[in-house]
């Protein structure tokens, strides 16, 4: 499954993360899913759930935002946000556009619970 090996590769990301912070713990994960990007929220987070056991994130909860498809056109050189999943221009109808945004998966914040200075 696709969503296992990104989920993988997140995980190593908050671990990096958290370690370089000094965290005891994560407490919150946002990640921010393209809706282009071919990753199922809910895959991602049975994944999530599945690789979190027995590291730092152990405890964490998985915040997933969709983030819609944007383009550019290329025409008019108006940007937009679309709903339906094509990539014409909202606003002349043009198929000469550019996807800005949709297509990515990212780690958007993460939350951690830090040791004590004391
Ligand atoms: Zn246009």
């Amino acid at each position: 499954m696709h969503e296992f090996s990104v989920v993988q590769s997140l995980m190593e990301l908050i671990e990096k993360y958290a370690e370089e912070n000094k965290a005891k713990r994560v407490v919150k994960v946002i990640i921010r899913v393209g809706i282009l990007s071919g990753i199922e929220p809910h895959l991602l987070e049975l994944a999530f759930n599945t690789f979190k056991e027995g590291t730092i994130a152990e405890g964490a909860l998985l915040v997933i935002e969709r983030e819609n498809l944007k383009v550019k056109c290329q025409e008019c050189g108006a940007e937009g946000e679309k709903d339906e999943l094509n990539t014409l221009c909202p606003f002349c109808g043009s198929l000469n556009t550019n996807i800005i945004a949709g297509q990515e998966m990212l780690l958007k914040s993460l939350e951690l619970e830090c040791e004590d200075e004391t």
